[in-house]
């Protein structure tokens, strides 16, 4: 499979080399993820590659076939694509499917079936398509493309191979956003339990660390710097910060002092791969002693 100028998700387009290089490729594939002009330029990709004649690697962009799909004039490569809005991919052109995909291709061995956003069909619709996906005539190929394979109904999914592309960068850095955002409230929480007087929101705030090391060590670091501000505040120093201001005003500085202490002990352990279990035990205990509490 030539991937020519498709240079993202390397991942999914293993996958499909490794679909195509098993001889027969499945009747229907589903591109999830990516965006919606990825998903759409590797759906026709694919549907260049199952038409084009030559012998070597697919497409080869140069014979009869492949300039007819690139010119999206291939009579056997027929696109149908769903809007943004919600059922914008009408039942009806999913009928018209049904009724054509029983017409033989014209010219290719395949005849290629390009639904580009699916998840905008309605579940009437994709039932509708279900009914073609059980039976479909030998030479028939589905692709189908959509934002999120969750969209489909789990009877589509049954009857299709799903390929993922990677995630589009907006929503990694959305992702990014969302964790950092979970470690920020995460310490906070805990740098106050720390304080508090009895052991049990501690205790509790351990448990959503789970057996995430990762996420145990950023806490971590964010604590430090909390009560690190806790002191500065505690030496006359201003601050915005609230947690800081309430660590400053709920410990002495000696306390702040052990605390951070036993921060740095329990980051050690981290790098040195602690049991995860034994080390939220000792952090609570840890921290709880280093303040006295
Ligand atoms: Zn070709």
């Amino acid at each position: 499979m030539n991937f020519g100028s498709f240079h993202t998700s390397p991942q999914a387009c293993r996958q499909i080399a490794g679909l195509m290089d098993a001889g027969r490729f499945p009747h229907a594939v589903l591109l999830e993820s990516g965006t919606a002009e990825e998903r759409k330029k590797l759906a026709r990709l694919i549907a260049q590659a199952l038409v084009c004649t030559a012998p070597g690697e697919r497409p080869c962009g140069k014979c009869t076939a492949c300039q007819k799909a690139c010119a999206q004039a291939h009579p056997d490569i027929l696109e149908a694509e769903g809007g943004e809005a919600a059922r914008s991919f009408h039942i009806e052109t999913v009928r018209q499917v049904r009724e054509d995909v029983s017409i033989l291709p014209n010219e290719a061995l395949s005849k290629v079936y390009l639904l580009l956003n699916a998840q905008s069909m309605s579940p009437q619709a994709q039932n509708a398509l279900l009914k073609v996906l059980e039976e479909p005539p030998a030479y028939a190929v589905f692709l189908l493309t959509c934002d999120s394979k969750t969209k489909m109904l789990a009877t589509i999914l049954s009857r299709v191979i799903t390929v993922t592309l990677d995630a589009p960068a907006q929503e990694l850095t959305a992702a990014a956003g969302k964790k950092e955002q979970k470690i920020n409230d995460l310490s906070e929480q805990m740098a106050r339990a720390v304080a508090a007087t009895s052991e049990f929101p501690l205790l509790s705030l351990t448990g959503k660390l789970e057996k995430d090391k990762e996420l145990t060590a950023a806490c971590l670091a964010r604590m430090t710097l909390l009560f690190r501000e806790a002191i500065r505040i505690s030496c006359g120093m201003e601050s915005a910060d609230e947690t800081a201001r309430y660590l400053a005003g709920a410990l002495t500085q000696e306390r702040l002092l052990a605390a951070i202490e036993a921060l740095d002990a329990l980051n050690l352990s981290i790098l040195h791969n602690a049991n995860q279990n034994l080390l939220i035990t000792r952090l609570c205990s840890t921290l709880r002693r280093a303040v006295g509490k």
